[in-house]
């Protein structure tokens, strides 16, 4: 046989027995995309880094190969009770899987040590925090014979992604003690700079890279700004009765307000976030899987590993930390591949909590973080199709807009005939300004607004001020946002200080389009509400 052929025999023979053992263990006829290359470059001994986001069934990319193969999978998992579950639902497949973690006892990690000598585990979880020195535990893992390295959560290794864990980067000793065999990370977080951070920080070596397909068609995304906060979010509601749904808010205070808001108005919601007892959110987890309530309202702790198939809406109460957390969070609607929604609804102060949650962040991390956040805040502002925006950011392209599932593509989508006119407006106010304010200034000078701090910097003096007197305040402050997210302008340091990009320079010129909404209609100041 020439080497060709034998190696499309072995090819052959892999998925045969793949196919065996998703049917025998798992019960599963088919494979999901990218799931049959990713586990053959497992078998293959070539490292590899997966993306798929979430739901795309990354365990079994690790967990089916580790069955075909002799030895023990071992598997870097960042969270305890996502370890747990996992393991319990290997054993209840008949596969024998243990786990290593904080939570055992000296008696149960014996027990597990002396399976582990005998050979009888396939596969293996371990918290990241467990490899620290070479020792006990490294001795421990030769004896089990050890067949590949699949690590979880992959983007975790990376302060660019969206949950740095720094004992991540402990990983890299793992590979250097057990350099014959081979490295597998796999994680639902895919732009560019992190894609190349978990490579480099994991020390992977020519990795087969696949990338899965990003866009959840059956999705609407819908992104408004908050008015009625309550309202909207009954609307929402309202329109999948009795249905599942999760609704996200940045602080626990946040999660607590609406749960007892939608409560006192005869909704079935519970609440959850790390402040609460474990058994509580345990309760209150279960309760919505199980359709005893209806609606779950959580901070980001809420969803790492549930597998919830008929999750109608989710609503974002404020904006997300970052648009992976906002993929990773709209993802958990519509697993069953139905009609589902998600809807954000954001504020002025949405940006201003995270960065002061982020000022507990060490300084390279916030600087992370800051621009991560500019890129939703982006986002959110930007008239472009919302799948496009999404599917671009995980480095991936769209043939068309969407047509049909989001705001941008459903709504009338008109825009403001004057774009131009009213930009170079804008743009002109910050320039006279010196290049110095942040948008709320720039807002109140273009409304004409008499206050000190204006007089003072004899702001009231100049060309543009008053100059869009007969907008609103949230007209003007959407706008300045998509000059941002159109490239016109850009913000420097904490306060968003608006800077005139090259791009901006030649729309003052004329020379280029820029696309702004039409205004919402202007209330009356003592109308106005505080978001
Ligand atoms: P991820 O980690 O990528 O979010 P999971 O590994 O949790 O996804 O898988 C999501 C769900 O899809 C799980 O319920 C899993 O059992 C199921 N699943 C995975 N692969 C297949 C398959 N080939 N056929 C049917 N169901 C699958
Ligand atoms: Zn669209």
């Amino acid at each position: 046989m020439t080497r060709a052929a034998a190696k499309s025999d072995q090819a052959l023979h892999s998925r045969k027995q793949l196919a065996k053992v998703l049917k025998d263990y798992w019960g599963y006829d088919s494979f999901h995309e990218l799931q049959l290359p990713a586990m053959e470059s497992v078998l293959a001994d070539r490292d590899s880094l997966v993306v798929l986001p979430t739901g795309g069934g990354k365990s079994l990319c690790y967990q089916a190969p580790a069955m075909c193969r002799e030895g023990m999978a071992i598997v870097i998992s960042p969270l305890i009770s996502l370890m747990k579950d996992q393991v319990d639902s290997l054993r209840e497949n008949g596969i024998s899987a243990a786990f290593i973690n904080s939570t055992l006892t000296a008696q149960e990690k014996w027990e597990i040590a002396d399976q582990i000598k005998g050979r009888e585990i396939k596969l293996l979880y371990l918290a990241p925090e467990r490899i620290q020195a070479r020792g006990q535990l490294t001795r421990l893992i030769e004896s089990g014979n050890p067949s590949f390295v699949a690590v979880d959560e992959a983007h975790c290794v990376s302060q660019w992604g969206h949950d740095f864990r720094p004992h991540y980067r402990e990983l890299k000793s793992l590979r250097e003690w057990f350099p014959e065999i081979s490295f597998h990370g796999y994680t639902a977080t895919a732009t560019n700079r992190v894609r190349a951070d978990i490579i480099e920080q994991l020390g992977l070596h020519e990795p087969e890279v696949l990338i899965g397909h990003f866009d959840r068609p059956n999705l609407f995304y819908r992104i408004a700004q908050r008015d009625n906060l309550l309202e909207q979010v009954q609307g929402v509601i309202e329109k999948f009765p009795s249905r599942a749904g999760v609704i996200y808010c940045i602080s626990r205070k946040e999660v607590e307000r609406v749960t007892d808001q939608l409560q006192s108005l005869g909704y079935r919601a519970a609440a959850y976030h790390a402040g609460m007892d474990d058994a509580q959110r345990q309760a209150n987890q279960d309760a919505f899987i199980k359709d005893e309530i209806q609606i779950i309202v959580a901070t980001v702790a809420f969803g790492m590993g549930i597998d919830k198939p008929d999750v109608r809406f989710v609503i974002h109460i404020g904006i997300p930390k970052t648009l992976e957390n906002y993929q990773q969070e709209t993802g958990r609607a519509g697993r069953d591949g139905l009609n589902s929604e998600c809807h954000l609804f954001f504020g002025g102060n949405d940006a201003r909590t995270w960065k002061r949650i982020f000022s507990d962040q060490p300084p390279t991390l916030q600087q992370a973080s800051l621009e991560s956040l500019q890129t939703v805040v982006d986002f959110c502002h930007s008239l472009d199709c919302r799948h496009r925006s999404l599917v671009e950011h995980f480095g991936q392209e769209l043939q068309e807009d969407c047509g049909t599932g989001c705001d941008h593509c459903t709504d009338g989508r008109e825009f403001e005939p004057d774009s131009l006119r009213y930009s170079q407006m804008i743009l002109s106010s910050i320039y006279r300004q010196g290049e110095q304010f942040a948008t709320s200034y720039t807002v109140r000078v273009l409304q004409g607004r008499a206050d000190d701090r204006i007089r003072q910097n004899a702001h009231d003096e100049l060309t543009t001020y008053g100059l869009l007197r007969d907008k609103s305040q949230e007209t003007i402050k959407a706008w300045i946002g998509q000059l941002v997210s159109q490239g016109f302008l850009g913000t420097s340091g904490e306060f968003g200080i608006l800077k005139i990009t090259e791009k901006g320079g030649k729309l003052l010129r004329g020379e280029v389009e820029p696309r702004l909404s039409m205004p919402t209609p202007k209330r009356s100041s003592s109308a106005s509400r505080k978001t």
